[in-house]
């Protein structure tokens, strides 16, 4: 039997801003084709440099819209199938100051876009994002901070803007900032809180793969104000951790537990500590739920196994990083409890590793759960979106 045709799913979002279908034209609309001739901005002089430059753009645009056909043709996936990108970084995404942003993969293959030209880049089936504003300082020296970003760009998620629909937020410090945690930060965080989109705090935590342990009492500080915050506000607490040793997750347990009541929602986001880690979580709290990203997609390397995520300066947690950790963690954790996020700027899921991850790849790492539960992809997009709503309780403008 033939199946239905697909494009007319693409072409009806339910509720959300009108989206370029991405049947059988490579082009949404909204973004600027670039032409033979045109540079994109910031991209050199006319000639065939820029020539050049266009036609990478849009080949890379082709490769991204062939793989939004792909995902609207596969059987296990109802066209009224709706997923969300629980976490993403969307000053770094557009800004690219990221530690990728400046390669040339992404300089010249990736065409600049606006927010609301990003937005027309994703499939309707996506929802929308929360993206996460957490850095004081600058990702990179002379581009906008994420927290100065969010105030300019605020009217975006607000009532008349017509991508408001898809999107929410957070605020927080995240432990790579956790030294400019003060009084003033505490203010910016309360007040973006009063937001109607902000639906979270954080993220916030403790990262000991990129930080010395000496930092721990700095980042400590800074997590447990934005806990009592989250607790205080009645809004989800997004947590980034790298612990690297069971000791450091015991420890970590044992202040969450002191800072947060059970019933809270908590968002374990971009989860790589233990399986047992993972357990003891999801046990204490029932609202909680554990996040993964396009590295669950990744493999191992040849002849590194286990040493595949991550560039820290300790390495007690390598042998946790890699895919078999990853395959490990989510065939054991019920789907009930598991969120789906890019993390975009970094970690773009495969096929399009090292390119700029945004929302509109986050069906990949679906995807892999999936596979790796041996579930339909329709399951997993129907329990993903069921856990964004229920720990960030998203509600429409
Ligand atoms: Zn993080
Ligand atoms: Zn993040």
């Amino acid at each position: 039997m033939e199946k239905p045709e697909k494009p007319k799913r693409w072409a009806s979002a339910k509720g959300a801003a009108p989206i370029a279908p991405a049947g059988p034209s490579p082009m949404p609309a909204g973004l600027r084709e670039l032409e033979p001739g045109s540079t994109g901005r910031g991209r050199g002089s006319l000639g065939l440099a820029a020539a050049y430059a266009a036609g990478a753009a849009n080949a890379f645009l082709q490769r991204y819209h062939a793989d939004l056909a792909r995902l609207a043709e596969r059987a296990d996936l109802p066209a009224e199938a709706r997923w969300f990108d629980s976490h993403c970084h969307l000053e770094s995404i557009l800004q690219r100051t990221w530690r990728g942003g400046g390669k040339p993969q992404v300089a010249n293959n990736e065409p600049e876009v606006t927010l609301p030209e990003l937005v027309a880049l994703w499939p309707p089936g996506l929802d929308g994002c929360v993206a996460n504003f957490v850095f004081r300082k600058e990702s990179k020296p002379g581009f906008t901070p994420e927290w100065e970003w969010i105030a300019r760009h605020l009217s975006h998620f607000e009532e008349g803007s017509p991508i408001s629909s898809k999107l929410w937020f957070t605020i927080g410090l995240h432990p790579h900032n956790a030294a400019g945690w003060d009084a003033a930060a505490e203010k910016t965080v309360r007040d973006f809180a009063a937001h109607p989109k902000c639906v979270g705090l954080g993220e916030c935590g403790l990262d000991f793969f990129k930080h010395d342990p000496s930092e721990e009492e700095v980042q400590l500080t800074a997590f447990r104000a934005q806990a009592k915050l989250a607790v205080e506000l009645g809004k989800a607490l997004v947590v980034h951790a790298r612990l690297v040793t069971r000791e450091n997750e015991i420890r970590f347990l044992r202040e969450l537990k002191q800072l947060v009541p059970q019933n809270h929602p908590i968002h374990i986001h971009c989860f790589g500590d233990s399986l047992e880690h993972a357990k003891e979580l999801i046990d204490h709290y029932p609202r909680l739920r554990i996040g993964f990203t396009g590295a669950i997609t990744f493999s191992d390397p040849p002849g590194s196994k286990g040493r595949q995520k991550g560039r820290g300066k300790h390495k007690g947690n390598e042998l946790k990083k890699g895919q078999e950790h990853c395959r490990e963690l989510i065939q054991c954790l019920p789907l009930e409890r598991l969120l789906i996020e890019t993390d975009g700027p970094y970690m773009c899921p495969e096929p399009f590793r090292g390119q700029t991850a945004h929302p509109g790849h986050v069906h990949r790492v679906a995807e892999r759960i999936a596979e790796w539960q041996n579930v339909s992809l329709g399951a997993v997009m129907a329990a993903t979106w069921q856990s964004t709503v229920e720990v960030y309780g998203l509600t429409r403008l």
